[in-house]
């Protein structure tokens, strides 16, 4: 299947910014269905099925944590949520509610088109597990639990490939850090933030050029990681 035949579902009051919105997605290829009320965006996603949603939180009927969640009742499609609320517990509300990114406005093309492939390829990829992830100067095969890097084999600890493996699976989007401490240390957590930001450390020493300045595991403050990877 081509980007081409791809449907986004825009839930953005602002009717500016929605035409804009559609400009630039169709652009790409994808086709676009609108809607300007939190009301409208239910009727439409189940109508349309989408295969990502863009839901603005400021709607005029009701606030967009209540689209993120009415859309989770029957549907899997990857929301990404587009919001001028910088509230870091805005974004984990939303996040924990069940969209799958978070964009705050103002936000480049390139990073919402980013924020959209992404969230397409991981929903159709989601099935296949990815086996070979490339990043920079590394090339983990998760099969194996091999890397090789431009001066050889690197070796990962048990944890620091769990870790690698859930921000893989995140295909470039973000994973919260509840989402990481449930998945790589299990439900009775072993670990807190502070501990996982030092996995954090030891694993960008094995996968950055430079860990002070990371380019493939980075830091969405106060809410996760995300990994980005060569597509
Ligand atoms: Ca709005």
């Amino acid at each position: 299947m081509t980007d081409a035949m791809f449907r986004i579902l825009i839930v953005e009051d602002d009717v500016d910014l929605r035409s804009v919105l559609r400009a630039l997605l169709e652009a790409e290829g994808y086709r676009v269905v609108e809607a300007g009320t939190a009301e409208r965006a239910l009727i439409e996603a189940r109508g349309h099925k989408p295969d990502a949603v863009l839901v603005d939180l400021g709607l005029p009927d009701r606030d967009g944590q209540a689209v993120i969640r009415g859309i989770r009742e029957f549907s899997p499609v990857p929301i990404i949520v587009l919001s001028a609320r910088t509230m870091e517990s805005d974004k984990v509300l939303a996040l924990d509610g069940g969209a799958d990114d978070y964009v705050t406005k103002p936000f480049s093309s390139t990073e919402l088109l980013a924020r959209v492939r992404a969230g397409i390829r991981r929903s159709v990829r989601s099935a296949e597990r990815p086996e070979t992830l490339r990043f920079g100067r590394l090339t983990v095969n998760l099969g194996t639990r091999e890397a090789v890097g431009t001066s050889g084999a690197v070796h990962f600890t048990p944890v620091e490939f769990r870790l690698l493996t859930c921000l893989a699976r995140g295909h470039g989007l973000i994973v919260t850090q509840d989402q990481i401490m449930r998945e790589v240390w299990g439900p009775d957590r072993v670990t807190d933030t502070r501990g996982l930001r030092s996995y954090v450390k030891m694993l960008r020493e094995k996968i950055e050029a430079d860990p002070a300045r990371p380019r493939i595991l980075v830091t969405e403050p106060g809410v996760g990681y995300r990994l980005v990877i060569d597509p």
